[in-house]
């Protein structure tokens, strides 16, 4: 189990005057560099080997958990493990595939329609560029962004559920749509780190910071948060609040990276409620 670097204790003291911007961007970097050491394994949560299995795994995500399309997308890449072999796919047959995914039938709409259109437009090849993917139905700017941050190595923030909710609770900014909160953080942390910032803050949220109830007091950036205080203060009860590798459960990767210190994720049918998945999605967010 991940040994959880527990919290601080803080000190609250009333501020004297609100926090300059550049304070601010000073404390922004040191909660990312504070997460990078916490969060040393981040990496995005659904299991892909390459460019167009990234895509069809973001798509299925929107409204449920990166645990449930990565128990679900084995099937699928066996059945269809090219765009054209997807295009062409039965879609009774892939709707049937896609059914744990929830929403599967606009879900199998949109696999078959940006697969015609990679076989189509792009010579089956998945495009690494914004605009050619956006171009893809089904494809929103979020999940062009997962994609091109984490299987083209381009920069990219991901502004989910979790992402957005964090940075508002450290004050980096108070936009609630989600492009104006793009280009606020854009603005504050440097471009180099936008996606492995984006994987720290929804490991962050999923596994401490959660939305209801988060767990303060277990909490190792509580001091550059000004919303401390927000949920559970009690280390012991706090502890408990812990998810995935942080409470000693399974991941949502059935095939985790390397430097994963926790369990791989069972696969469906599996003990699915022992992982502590919270409902978050990656890029259901990336819609
Ligand atoms: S709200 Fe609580 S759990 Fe979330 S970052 Fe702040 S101190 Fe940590």
């Amino acid at each position: 189990m991940t040994p959880v670097k527990t919290a601080k204790a803080v000190k609250k003291t009333a501020p004297a005057k609100p926090e300059s911007r550049l304070a601010m961007v000073r404390r922004a970097r040191r909660i990312n560099r504070e997460l990078g050491e916490v969060y040393y394994y981040a990496h995005p949560e659904l299991d892909f080997e390459n460019p167009f299995q990234l895509l069809v795994a973001t798509v299925l995500s929107a409204q449920t958990t990166d645990l449930r399309v990565n128990q679900t997308t084995p099937a699928v890449f066996a059945a269809y493990p090219t765009p054209e072999d997807m295009a062409a796919a039965d879609p009774e047959k892939l709707e049937e595939l896609l059914r744990p995914t929830g929403f599967f039938r606009a879900k199998a709409k949109s696999l078959l329609g940006l697969s015609a259109g990679i076989r189509d437009r792009f010579g089956g090849e998945v495009p690494g560029n914004i605009e050619d993917l956006v171009s893809l139905p089904g494809v929103g700017r979020k999940t062009a962004f997962v994609v091109l941050g984490n299987a083209f190595g381009v920069p990219g923030l991901t502004v989910d559920t979790h992402f957005g909710r964090l940075v508002r609770r450290w004050r980096l900014t108070e936009q609630t749509d989600a492009e104006k909160v793009e280009a606020e953080i854009a603005e504050i942390i440097p471009k180099s780190e936008w996606t492995m910032f984006s994987h720290r803050t929804i490991f962050h949220g999923r596994r401490i910071c959660h939305s209801r109830k988060p767990a303060c007091g277990a909490c190792p950036i509580a001091q550059l948060c000004p919303s401390y205080g927000e949920g559970e203060l009690d280390p012991e009860k706090a502890k408990k609040l812990l998810k995935y590798e942080m409470g000693g459960l399974p991941g949502q990767r059935l095939k985790p990276p390397a430097d994963y210190p926790g369990r791989p994720a069972p696969p469906l049918g599996g003990n699915g409620a022992e992982t502590g998945a919270d409902g978050g999605s990656t890029a259901g967010a990336a819609r």
